[in-house]
């Protein structure tokens, strides 16, 4: 049970093994820096702490940021088109990213911060009832890396899912990818998820290193997991592109190749950097880069390809792969058109009948 200390909770974590030294150490085994925690201290993530040879999540229970949104600013273009998601998140984060977008929540850096305690209290339960008065479809875990507030994530999934109003809301993570098979294992035994989204930053261990402080190796393991899982988890992948940094010729191949080797039928997103926190003095990614890597995608026979944050006219529809039928058009997050054809639940190009990838 949670127990409250100083306005936060101290919810016992999942996934830990305890090492029998006299640190009463841990390993955590939540996200692939696998801390080994001793007595008294806390986990790269800043929000897990040791205490007394017992881990505990410190920030189960304090939400940021509720917002209802359109499930295509997440963004999913598969899944669900047109629906409506409650999002929040909690403070901390496993990655240092130089260019992060929510770096006030993700890197508050103790959990006593300002930014930490300005976090409302809001408990499972409250999530759920929030969620029927509201009428939205589903709950997204999002704005900080979900893994890190697992147990938050899964009360709030499985108290959905008490509830009559509430049961059949599905649940979307928005995340880095960083999880471990022990997470996966856990996610998949337990039904948890119905979609994710991950971000797939480089294709490069350094650069993944210096601008992230994560590793690439298990963030590809992770997308070759869920793969595995799809016909419970649908999975789209996302890839910010930042001037410098990832936005080669070569960085785009790579990307596209091992993609490609997963599967054709991923959704695959490239999204425009603005500058942000550590990343200021950057400018913004050219359209042409964003076109180019397109065109590689394209090459490589990947069906779905979108551009994100551009006013690219149609750089967010849905085209038939076959035939390229306009099947879907978006505009700033939301759907203008919506050309499907349906029959027994499973959408169809209007055209040429070819079957689409997308989960109604
Ligand atoms: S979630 Fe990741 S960063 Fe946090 S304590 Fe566990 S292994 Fe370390």
């Amino acid at each position: 049970m949670a127990k409250l200390e100083n306005e936060y909770y101290h919810h016992p974590a999942l996934l830990y093994d305890k090492l029998q030294d006299e640190k009463k150490s841990v390993i955590c085994k939540l996200c692939s820096h696998y801390c080994e925690i001793k007595d008294g201290n806390i986990g790269i993530c800043l929000l897990r702490k040791n205490i007394g040879g017992n881990l505990f999540t410190m920030t189960w229970g304090r939400t940021e940021g509720l917002a209802i949104d359109p499930i295509e600013k997440k963004p999913f273009y598969h899944f669900k088109p047109a629906s409506r998601v409650l999002s929040f998140g909690t403070p901390g984060c496993n990655f240092r990213c130089m260019n992060c977008q929510n770096w006030q929540l993700s890197q508050a850096v103790k959990y006593y911060s300002d930014s930490a305690k300005a976090t409302k209290v809001f408990l499972p339960e409250n999530i759920a009832e929030y969620a029927s008065i509201n009428k939205i479809d589903g709950i997204s875990y999002t704005y900080s890396e979900p893994t890190i507030f697992f147990e938050y994530a899964r009360d709030t999934i499985i108290e959905s899912r008490k509830n009559k109003k509430t049961e059949s809301l599905f649940h979307v993570f928005v995340s880095n990818g960083f999880f471990t098979k022990e997470a996966v294992e856990i996610i998949d035994k337990e039904n948890l998820l119905n979609a994710i989204n991950i971000d797939l930053k480089f294709m490069d261990e350094q650069k993944y290193k210096k601008i992230t402080g994560g590793r690439l190796e298990p963030v590809l393991d992770s997308i070759k997991r869920i793969y595995d899982l799809r016909d419970k988890i649908h999975m789209e992948i996302i890839n910010l592109v930042i001037p410098g940094e990832n936005d080669s010729d070569e960085d785009f191949e790579k990307l596209c190749e091992f993609i490609s080797s997963v599967s054709l039928n991923i959704p695959l997103h490239f999204s425009r950097f603005y500058p942000h926190y550590k990343m200021n003095n950057k400018h913004s990614t050219e359209l042409s880069s964003l076109l180019k890597a397109k065109q590689i995608a394209q090459n490589r026979g990947i069906k779905y390809i979108y551009i994100g944050n551009t006013t690219i006219p149609g750089a967010e529809d849905t085209h038939c792969p076959n035939c390229s039928e306009l099947l879907i058009a978006r505009n700033k997050y939301g759907i203008v058109e919506n050309n499907l054809s349906v029959k027994n639940d499973i959408p169809f190009c209007p055209k040429c009948k070819a079957e689409i990838d997308i989960k109604l």
